[in-house]
């Protein structure tokens, strides 16, 4: 599990940026390494969630998009909230 940043450039509610944490859950692919492996492409996951403004504490979905590697799945993100300044 690892936390991950997300940037939202221009929030749907105020037309503001936040930036958000999100919780990455990654499940571990364990394989042979045979030479076929090395040219496994990086897998893009398409995600949608819900985000809440922090300006007029409204809901919006937004979708993103993380970037697996061949043993590193992407199993489950939640969004943790609002990440603070020093993040
Ligand atoms: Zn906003």
């Amino acid at each position: 599990m690892s936390i991950e940043y997300l940037e939202i450039p221009k929030c749907p509610k105020c037309s503001d940026g936040h930036r958000y944490k999100l919780k990455v859950e990654r499940s571990m692919v364990i394989k042979m390494m045979t030479e076929a492996d090395f040219d496994e492409p990086q897998r893009k996951v398409r995600l949608t969630r819900i985000f809440t403004c922090p300006t007029n504490s409204e809901e919006f979905q937004a979708r993103f998009v993380l970037t697996d590697t061949s043993s590193d799945r992407i199993k489950n993100v939640s969004v943790v909230g609002l990440a603070d300044g020093n993040e």
